[in-house]
C-alpha cells in the first residue's frame, strides 16, 4: 500500500509543502518505513473485532456483577492465548466503604432474573429479564409484589404526588431513577417502580419509541426496590389506560442483590526492550448493559485487536520488539479506572501517551453516528496529539481513495464483511465523558487522544447491537489506534525527525487558528492571552517531543525558545489573585461514574450549579478549571489559560466556581 504521505497531508491542510528528506513520498505514514505500516495492516483484522463484539455482547457486564467478571475472564483467555503471557486480572474492591482517593466504591450486583406482568384486567406478561437484559433496572432487589399502578408523571418532586396514594403500589415515573425511589419509596413507602426515562437527547429523539433504556437506582443505596424499564410506547399505553380510569394490577418478581463484589480489571502488556519501565496504555471500558455493543464492546475489541495483532507481528519477527512497554487495560467504566490509578501511583508516573477507546465501531446509517478523534487536554498538550492526526489523515486518505476509484479494497481499509464507505470522522478538541477524564485528571497526568463514536441513538438502550456495528471501521480504528501506539512505544530515534516534521506543520496549523480567533477578539488582551497560549501549547507539544526521542530535542528546543513568550501579561486592576491550592486528598475527578464528590461534601440538595458549568462546554471547562489548580496560579491566571485556550469565560465564573470548590474542601486559598 504506497501512498504519498505529503499528497495527504496537504489534503488535510497539514502541511505548506515543505520539501522533506528523499524516499518518505512512498510512506503511508511519513515517520515510519512502509515495511511497518504494512506489518501492522497485515495483522488487523476488523471481522475478527466484530467477532469479539459479538462474544462480549453476550454478557450483561455492569460494574461488580457476575456478567462483568465473565466477561473479564473471557478477555483474560483470549489474551493468553493470544501469547499475551501476562495477561491477568486485579481486583479492587467494590463494597460502598473502600476508597479510592475521595471516590468511595458503590456495591456490586447479582441478578439472577425478574418478571413483570399484567394481572388484571388482562393478564399477559410486559418485560422479563436476562431475555431483555435492560428490562431490570440496575441495583433491583428481590421482591414478589402484586399491586395497582399509579401513574406519577416525572415523579421526581413532591408536587407529582398530590393527591396520589402510592403506599403499597407501584408507580410509572418518567424522572431519573434513584431520585424517583426516593420520591416514591422512601418516603410515601410505594413498592417499585416502573420507568421509561428517556435516553441522551439527539436529534433523533423520541422517533423510535420501542428503544427500552438502561436505567440504574442508586448503587449505595442499601434499601433500594426494584425498577423495571419500559419503552416509550409501552408506558404511553399504559398511561392512557390510566387516565381512562382503568385499574391495573401488575405482578412484579425480581431475583437480585446488591453485594460486596470488585471492580475488575483485566491488563496485559507486551514488554518494551529499551525503556521497559515507560509505558504507553490503551484502555477501553469492558461494561455496559448487555448487548452494549458500540458502548462499549466496540472499544474493548479494538483494543484486544490492536494487543493481539502487535503481539503476533512481534512473534513473528514482522515487527521488531517495541522500546517502550505497551499496556493494555479494561475496564469498568470510569470507576476502575479510578481505583487502577490510585492503587497504581507509579503506572501514571511512567505512562508517557495513551489512547482510550469508547464507541468505535458504529454504522454511520443505523447509529447515525461519527466517528471522532479528539486530542489530549489543552492543559496537557502533547505530541500524541500530532502522531494521531499523521494516522488519522493515512486512514481517511485511503479509505476515501477506495470508495471512490473502487480498485484495490484491502489497500482501502476494507474487510470483506464489512462496508466500503469513506471514514468519516473528525479531529476535535477534548470531550468528557469517558476513562480518559480519569488518567488525564491533573492528580495522574497521561495525556490521551480520545477515539469515539457520537452521537448513537442506540446508546445505553436494548437496540445497541452487533448488527449496528461495521467490521471495516473496527478495523481501521484497530489499525489507527496500532499505528499511534507504535509510534509512541517503538518509533526509533532515527525517524524522529520526520516526526518532528510532520509536528510543526500539525502545530502551525493550530497556530493559524488560534491566530485567527486572536484576530476576531474583540478585546486586545484576550487577543494577546490566545496568542501566548497558542506557544505555550506548542512549545510543550515539542518538548514532550523532545523528551521522548532525545534526537528531536536540540532542534525541538530551538524551536520552543524562539516560541516562549517573552512578555508576561500585564496584571488587571480587578484581578482575582487568589491562588487555590489543591487537597491531595482529591485526586481524580469529582465526579466518579455514579460518585458525585460536591453531592457527598455538601449534601444530595446543595446547589452546584454554576455559571461555567452551565456553559456549552462546561464539563470540560469545570474540570480544566481544576486540572489548572497547581497551587502557583491564581484564580485569574486560571481564568486566563482558559480563555487562550477554549473560550473567553469572566473571571467572576471561574471565581464562583473555585469558591464552591472551596467549600467542599476539594480546594484550599494560600
Ligand atoms: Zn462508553
Amino acid at each position: 500500500m504506497k501512498r504519498r504521505w505529503v499528497e495527504q497531508l496537504l489534503a488535510l491542510g497539514l502541511v505548506a509543502g515543505a520539501p522533506v528528506a528523499g524516499g518518505a513520498e512512498d510512506r503511508m505514514v511519513p515517520f515510519w518505513p512502509q515495511a511497518v505500516t504494512d506489518a501492522i495492516h497485515g495483522e488487523i483484522d476488523g471481522g475478527a473485532a466484530l467477532r469479539t463484539v459479538r462474544d462480549l455482547g453476550r454478557f450483561h457486564r455492569v460494574h461488580g456483577s457476575p456478567g462483568f467478571t465473565a466477561a473479564a475472564e473471557m478477555m483474560r483467555e483470549r489474551l493468553i492465548a493470544a501469547g499475551l503471557a501476562d495477561a491477568a486480572i486485579e481486583r479492587f474492591p467494590a463494597d460502598g466503604t473502600t476508597r479510592y482517593a475521595h471516590f468511595r466504591s458503590y456495591l456490586g450486583w447479582n441478578p439472577t432474573e425478574a418478571s413483570l406482568e399484567e394481572v388484571s384486567p388482562h393478564a399477559r406478561p410486559i418485560a422479563r429479564f436476562p431475555d431483555l437484559a435492560v428490562a431490570l433496572a440496575d441495583y433491583s432487589q428481590d421482591a414478589d409484589v402484586t399491586a395497582e399502578l399509579v401513574d406519577v408523571g416525572r415523579g421526581a418532586a413532591p408536587a407529582d404526588y398530590a393527591g396520589k396514594a402510592v403506599r403499597g403500589r407501584l408507580v410509572l415515573a418518567s424522572g431519573p431513577l434513584p431520585l424517583v425511589h426516593r420520591r416514591a419509596v422512601e418516603e410515601r413507602g410505594a413498592a417499585g417502580f416502573l420507568s421509561d426515562y428517556p435516553n441522551q437527547r439527539t436529534a433523533w429523539s423520541g422517533d423510535d419509541r420501542d428503544l427500552v433504556r438502561w436505567g440504574h437506582l442508586s448503587p449505595y443505596q442499601t434499601g433500594n426496590t426494584f425498577a423495571f424499564m419500559l419503552s416509550a410506547r409501552q408506558s404511553q399505553d399504559l398511561r392512557n389506560r390510566l387516565a381512562a380510569g382503568e385499574k391495573i394490577v401488575l405482578h412484579a418478581r425480581v431475583s437480585a442483590r446488591m453485594v460486596p463484589a470488585t471492580y475488575d480489571v483485566v491488563t496485559a502488556t507486551i514488554a518494551g526492550q529499551e525503556r521497559p519501565g515507560e509505558e504507553v496504555v490503551l484502555t477501553a471500558h469492558l461494561c455496559h448493559e448487555s448487548a452494549g455493543a458500540n458502548d462499549n464492546a466496540s472499544g474493548s475489541a479494538a483494543v484486544f485487536e490492536i494487543a493481539r495483532a502487535l503481539r503476533s507481528a512481534v512473534a513473528r519477527g514482522t515487527l521488531a520488539a517495541p522500546r517502550r512497554t505497551l499496556r493494555f487495560l479494561w475496564l469498568p467504566e470510569i470507576a476502575g479506572s479510578q481505583a487502577w490509578l490510585v492503587r497504581h501511583p507509579e503506572a501514571a508516573r511512567a505512562t508517557v501517551a495513551g489512547i482510550h477507546m469508547d464507541m468505535v465501531g458504529g454504522l454511520l446509517a443505523t447509529t447515525h453516528g461519527t466517528f471522532h478523534l479528539s486530542r489530549s487536554a489543552e492543559s496537557h498538550p502533547h505530541v500524541v496529539d500530532e502522531i494521531a492526526r499523521a494516522w488519522l489523515a493515512a486512514v481517511v486518505r485511503a479509505s476515501e481513495r477506495y470508495a471512490e476509484r473502487g480498485g484495490d479494497a484491502y489497500a482501502g481499509l476494507a474487510w470483506p464483511s464489512g462496508s466500503r464507505e469513506s471514514f468519516l470522522t473528525d479531529l476535535r478538541g477534548v470531550e468528557m465523558g469517558s476513562d480518559h477524564q480519569v488518567f488525564e485528571e491533573a492528580s495522574f497526568g497521561v495525556p490521551m487522544v480520545y477515539f469515539h463514536d457520537w452521537p448513537d441513538v442506540t446508546i445505553h438502550t436494548n437496540k445497541d447491537l452487533p448488527e449496528n456495528l461495521d467490521a471495516t471501521k473496527l478495523g481501521r480504528v484497530a489499525f489507527l489506534g496500532a499505528g499511534i501506539a507504535w509510534t509512541l512505544a517503538a518509533l526509533p530515534d532515527a525517524e524522529a525527525p520526520r516526526l518532528l516534521a510532520v509536528t510543526r506543520a500539525g502545530l502551525a496549523e493550530r497556530a493559524a487558528c488560534a491566530g485567527l480567533r486572536a484576530e476576531l477578539s474583540g478585546y486586545a488582551r484576550d487577543a494577546a492571552l490566545i496568542r501566548r497560549e497558542a506557544a505555550v501549547v506548542t512549545s510543550a507539544t515539542l518538548r514532550s517531543l523532545g523528551a521522548l526521542w532525545p534526537s528531536a530535542a536540540g532542534a525541538a528546543g530551538t524551536e520552543e525558545a524562539r516560541l516562549r513568550d517573552p512578555s508576561p501579561m500585564a496584571p488587571l486592576a480587578d484581578s482575582d489573585g487568589r491562588v487555590p491550592v489543591r487537597n491531595p486528598d482529591v485526586r481524580g475527578p469529582l465526579g466518579v461514574y455514579y460518585y458525585d464528590h460536591l453531592a457527598e461534601m455538601l449534601g444530595p440538595d446543595a446547589e452546584v450549579e454554576t455559571a461555567l458549568a452551565r456553559r456549552d462546554g462546561g464539563e470540560v471547562l469545570t474540570w480544566e478549571a481544576l486540572n489548572l489548580v497547581d497551587g502557583r496560579r491564581s484564580v485569574q491566571e486560571i481564568r486566563d489559560v482558559l480563555t487562550g485556550r477554549y473560550e473567553p469565560v469572566p473571571v467572576a465564573e471561574v471565581a464562583e466556581y473555585l469558591d464552591l470548590l472551596a467549600r467542599a474542601r476539594v480546594v484550599s486559598w494560600r
